[in-house]
């Protein structure tokens, strides 16, 4: 007999042909996710991923409950193919979870191995029965049972387990491409770069910095939010700080003041396009949501959009700002973003921004800048910071 944990996978099951592309992806990012905890083997048998490790079983768990593409976590007892080794594992899994109180427990066996001499009802009787006899205020339920207690009969061994602990689901991270994430201090665009990563794509993520306006603090606050979205893909992330403050300074100086915001969010697309497609990213990612504020108005984000060729993809845009702040608080970024450290676009807020803007009165605006040059000058200045999430 031996522990480990059996991964539950759901949606890469439908990837027919292309299935065990992405199980390879999902067993790199498992072994990424968990390298730094120490040894651990993590393969693929009779049609299961498992992983062993030498680290403590709930910092395991806790890792591979931000692998995306993992379903459930189950950590399992694995035994020869021998009914009373198989009982014997049930039953001291389903005591690791009893808390002492009456509770209610089921029996659900999955059978691939047809040869086995017990069939799935033999199973889940005699195991069931077994489990009764040796211990105290346990009663089955069929229906809704508190502990389900899982056989899973396979071709070389058999897997025995109580807990299901579940995973954040969707597909392994870079098994969609990368795409550049614009990547501020607020609450949104954390989110929605975890809601792309929820879906296979690697980040690139980008922050514009505009000292002396926005502080050192503002910065360590983007680093920090993505050390919690490197938890989400292997535990590192490169973010590119960008130096915005001449752009930024060129626009308040030579454009009218209503359309500031615009045009600086057209060259912030325009900038994280360019870094985007040298690092062979395919679209560009931020946290707008239509109607928030004046610059995501759609006369807003057609203005804004139409400076990039490449596609670009707003996660959070049908959510209301409750339910973003619901999902910041589940991955963690919540705390980070709502330290209270200006980022630049709070401080060149015009007064009265443009709801609707026109792209010819834009494109009119920004020919006193000297575009080329601010933009060569900024990726030029570009640092990268690999961020790591511990
Ligand atoms: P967030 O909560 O992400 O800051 P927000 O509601 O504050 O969003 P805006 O400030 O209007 O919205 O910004 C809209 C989007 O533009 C952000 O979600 C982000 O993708 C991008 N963005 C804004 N400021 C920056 C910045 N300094 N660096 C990188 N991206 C930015
Ligand atoms: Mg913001």
């Amino acid at each position: 007999m031996k522990d480990l944990v059996l991964i539950r996978y759901g949606e890469i099951g439908t990837k027919g042909g292309n299935r065990h592309l992405f199980e390879d992806k999902l067993i790199a990012n498992i072994k990424e996710n968990l390298a730094s905890l120490g040894k651990s083997k993590v393969y693929k048998t009779d049609g299961r991923i498992f992983v062993e490790s030498e680290a403590e079983l709930d910092l395991v768990n806790e890792r591979l409950q931000k692998v995306f593409g993992i379903v459930g976590v189950c950590p399992a007892r694995e035994t020869a193919l021998d009914f009373e080794e198989i009982k014997q594992a049930g039953l001291e899994l389903v005591e690791r979870e009893l808390s002492g109180q009456a509770q209610t427990f089921k029996v659900e066996t999955r059978r691939t191995n047809k040869d086995f001499e017990y069939d799935t009802m033999d199973i889940n009787r005699e195991l069931g029965a077994y489990v009764l006899q040796n211990t105290e205020n346990l009663t089955v339920d069929v229906h809704e049972p508190e502990i389900r207690l899982n056989v899973e009969i396979r071709y070389k061994k058999a897997y025995v387990y109580a807990m299901d602990l579940p995973g954040v689901a969707g597909l392994p991270v870079g098994s969609s491409g990368k795409a550049g994430l614009l990547l501020s201090g607020g609450i949104d665009s954390p989110v929605a770069g975890w809601m792309a990563m929820k879906r296979g794509v690697e980040l690139l993520p980008i922050y514009f910095h505009s000292p002396p306006f926005t502080s050192d603090r503002a910065k360590e606050k983007v680093i920090d939010l993505c050390r919690v979205l490197a938890a989400y893909c292997g535990g590192q992330l490169k973010l590119r700080v960008v130096p915005f403050t001449d752009f930024q300074t060129a626009i308040s100086d030579n454009c009218p003041q209503k359309l500031l915001t615009i045009i600086m969010r057209r060259m912030m697309m325009k900038i994280a396009e360019e870094i985007t497609i040298q690092e062979e990213g395919k679209a560009l990612i931020t946290g707008e949501s239509i109607g928030q504020v004046a610059s995501q108005t759609l006369d807003s984000m057609r203005v804004t959009n139409v400076i990039t060729d490449l596609p670009v993809f707003r996660p959070v845009i049908g959510l209301d700002k409750n339910e973003i702040k619901k999902i910041a608080k589940k991955i963690g970024s919540y705390e980070i973003s709502i330290r209270p450290y200006d980022d630049c676009c709070t401080l060149f807020v015009p007064d009265s921004p443009v709801t609707k803007p026109k792209l010819k009165f834009v494109k009119y605006a920004e020919e006193n800048l000297e575009i080329k040059e601010l933009l060569s000058e900024a990726i030029a200045g570009t640092e990268i910071i690999e961020v790591k999430s511990e």
